[in-house]
């Protein structure tokens, strides 16, 4: 393990508290990232020193809070490589950045007998959206398939591409299977038959250096509480172009520039997109998680997580019974695993009486569970707090609960 991530652990308050009387094994990265001192610091500092609206008051404090909010904005543009500052969109977070583009793109730009391209490894905020879109315009989803080895099967997706295809919309890193996609080549065979793409970053933007332009992604999304920042807050990446030509997903204040009786105006992205008072203190947060990872540095994390990773899935090798889930080389931090005859829920429980919080049930990836025939798997998942030492707890751990389960 890389040393200065060893000692990075005291960053994380949570890691120093006792659950079911052990110290805590937080192996939960992909439902959420524990916070580092950075970024709480940051909120609790908002609130008692800055707390004002934005981009409308004229005083001292609005004007810093403006200043903070529009700076996140520029921390998120830099990190991700986007070309200027209106392709950031502050949102809820990744569900609500899809939503806003099956929306307002969807509404606009799709017709009857267009088609949507999803794949089998989606999490339902990348299917339901565009479920709901379909059936209001008649749209059809297509699906590329997820093959034995848990990788898409590329080949499926150029036979069900076509001059009709007007979407495609897929995961990078997959939040079961943790295979990370070849989004590059998706991107550019989708552009061959001029459909747009939309990346779901949620996962990959914790370990992997993003860079949109080199991408050439037309959307990009991911939520800040998985990147070791806050809850409520996400972002839309959009190229200019197609966010400037979509009409608003909410409306009210700060989005307009006029407003009378008949009609109102519309500011330009990304204001026209953050209808209302944005969660500033989430934004600005993000900006110091962001901030936080940078300074570690994506390649380190990745460099640990893999180890870590490949770690734990040889010591889940050894375990009579485990069945991995999913074998793509190219993965970095999360495994899935199901065990022999033996419920996960009831393993997941026993692992939380030793103070090891894993996650099971379906993931919200139902279709991926039914393509693999299961109901759900248990999955482990790192972030850059995590040790080899957690892992070793959670084997151990593990081996104890299938022996008084089996
Ligand atoms: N996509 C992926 C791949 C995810 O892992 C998640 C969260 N588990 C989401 C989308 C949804 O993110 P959020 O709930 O933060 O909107």
């Amino acid at each position: 393990m890389i040393k200065e991530i060893c000692q990075l652990r005291s960053d994380f308050p949570a890691l120093g508290q006792l659950v079911s009387g052990q110290p805590l094994v937080y192996l939960d990265h992909a439902a959420t990232s524990l916070k580092p001192l950075a970024v709480i610091e940051t909120i609790d500092h908002f609130y008692r020193h800055e707390t004002a609206n934005v981009h409308r008051g004229a005083h001292y404090l609005s004007d810093k809070a403006t200043q903070k909010y529009e700076d996140a904005r520029t921390l998120v543009k830099n990190f991700i490589n986007a070309e200027n500052n209106s392709e950031i969109v502050f949102t809820k977070g990744t569900t609500e950045s899809i939503n806003l583009v099956a929306q307002a793109y969807g509404d606009e730009y799709l017709n009857p007998g267009d088609e949507i391209i999803l794949t089998e490894m989606e999490h339902h905020s990348n299917i339901v959206p565009w479920q709901i879109l379909a059936k209001r315009k008649k749209l059809t989803v297509k699906w590329v398939p997820v093959t034995e080895s848990g990788e898409l099967d590329l080949n499926e997706f150029k036979n069900i591409l076509n001059e009709k295809t007007k979407i495609v919309s897929v995961v990078h890193c997959s939040n079961v299977l943790g295979t990370v996609n070849n989004i590059k080549a998706i991107i550019s065979a989708a552009h061959n038959v001029g459909a747009k793409v939309l990346v779901d970053a949620a996962q990959s933007v914790t370990f992997m250096p993003i860079d949109v332009q080199d991408l050439n992604c037309d959307f990009l999304v991911f939520s800040a509480h998985k990147l070791y920042g806050p809850f409520g807050t996400g972002v839309l990446f959009g190229k200019s172009e197609l966010l400037n030509a979509m009409p608003p997903y909410q409306s009210g204040g700060s989005m307009i520039t006029s407003v009378s009786k008949d009609e109102s105006l519309f500011l330009g992205a990304p204001q026209k997109f953050e209808a209302g008072t944005p969660n500033v203190s989430g934004a600005i947060a993000l900006g110091a998680a962001i901030k936080y990872v940078e300074k570690i540095g994506l390649a380190n994390i990745c460099a640990h997580e893999t180890e870590l990773l490949q770690y734990t899935i040889s010591e889940l090798n050894k375990i009579n019974g485990v069945r991995i889930i999913g074998n793509s080389s190219s993965r970095v931090n999360i495994v899935s695993f199901v065990t022999d005859g033996i419920h996960g829920a009831d393993i997941g429980q026993i692992l939380d009486q030793q103070g090891v919080a894993i996650r099971t049930g379906h993931h919200c990836a139902q279709p991926l569970m039914n393509k693999l025939k299961l109901t759900g798997t248990m999955r482990v998942s790192l972030g850059v707090y995590n040790s080899r030492e957690d892992v070793d707890i959670f084997i151990r751990s593990l081996n104890k609960a299938v022996e008084m389960l089996s």
